[in-house]
């Protein structure tokens, strides 16, 4: 048996080997390309002393860059138990290098990554399962306490998604809540395309690798009001923010006119317009004015 320049099995028998037919329903879209995985690997940058988070790690083709690209560790936390048999074998050609978990990376205590890291700074790096991609990055991108407990995320999304991600008012059609939280507290970009046909089975749309990387020190504010104050803007979003916003300020108490004075945002003004921080700012004057008895 030939064996692949990491030493290991071919991906695609290891697939047939383990019986591992993609499932749909676990957002199965598996990458056999061991250069399109080693360019998604260097994208995470320099893994010397760094421990990566691998979401879904299938029959292992990222997992494999990860490790040959010399990450301290991988941390991969995968759903399907038929993978496991696949991933043990890697584990066992990286001694001491690979943890998988098995488990739904959504329920994953960070603070049990941050265990198994012993230290090592925490960087996460996933083909993510479509799925449930956009709930995960909300759930990094909401992490408490802030800076997080990962220095960036190198991931793969749809591009429909990833452009809703990296997007600024400068691009309104795509421009929304995903890019207000996105952009309050990281910095994103797209980093490169992958076509269908490097999937198997091949989706039905482009995918994009974007890197996000916490801000140090994002505009404070409060999540809740934040989330709330962007469901309110956005749901109505060709509207201008005095009408749009006025039940959100109503249910708060507030002066409209003169809250959206004070973060420097005109009443004519629409959601597309407004950048993520100056949504900040008007969640934070907004949580302020609440809390006055
Ligand atoms: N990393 C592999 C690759 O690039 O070929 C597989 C990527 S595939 C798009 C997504 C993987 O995520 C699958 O292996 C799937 O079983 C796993 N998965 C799906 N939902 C998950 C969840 N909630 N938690 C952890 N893994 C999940």
């Amino acid at each position: 048996m030939s064996l692949a320049a990491d030493g290991l099995p071919p991906l695609r028998e290891i697939v047939a080997a383990h019986g591992l037919d993609a499932r749909k329903a676990l957002g199965q879209n598996f990458l056999f390309d061991l250069n399109l995985t080693g360019r998604i690997a260097r994208a995470a940058g320099p893994l010397s002393g760094v421990a990566i988070v691998e979401v879904g790690p299938g029959p292992g083709g990222l997992t494999r860059a990860l490790l040959a690209q010399g990450a301290a560790r991988v941390i991969a936390i995968e759903r399907d138990a038929r993978c496991l048999p696949a991933l043990a074998q890697i584990a066992a050609h990286w001694p001491g290098r690979l943890e998988v978990i098995e488990g739904d990376a959504l329920t994953i205590d960070p603070a049990r990554l941050v265990a198994i890291a012993a230290g090592a700074p925490i960087r996460i790096c996933a083909n993510l399962p479509y799925n449930v991609a956009t709930p995960l990055l909300i759930r990094w991108l909401e992490a408490q306490p802030w800076p997080p407990f990962y220095e960036r995320l190198t991931l793969m999304f749809q591009r429909e998604v990833a452009l809703r991600i990296v997007a600024t008012p400068d691009n309104r059609a795509d421009y929304g809540r995903l890019a207000v939280l996105a952009g309050w507290r990281a910095q994103a970009r797209l980093l490169f395309d992958v076509p269908a046909s490097a999937f198997t089975p091949p989706p039905k749309v482009v995918s994009s690798v974007v890197e996000l990387i916490p801000r140090a020190s994002p505009e404070p504010t409060d999540l809740a009001t934040l989330s709330q104050l962007t469901l309110a803007a956005f749901g109505q979003r060709r509207k201008m923010l005095r009408q749009a916003l006025k039940g959100f300020a109503g249910a708060r108490g507030l002066d409209l006119g003169q809250w959206l004075a004070e973060a420097d945002v005109e009443p004519t003004q629409r959601a597309e317009e407004i950048d993520a921080s100056r949504f900040a700012a008007l969640a934070r004057t907004a949580a302020r004015a609440a809390q006055r008895p």
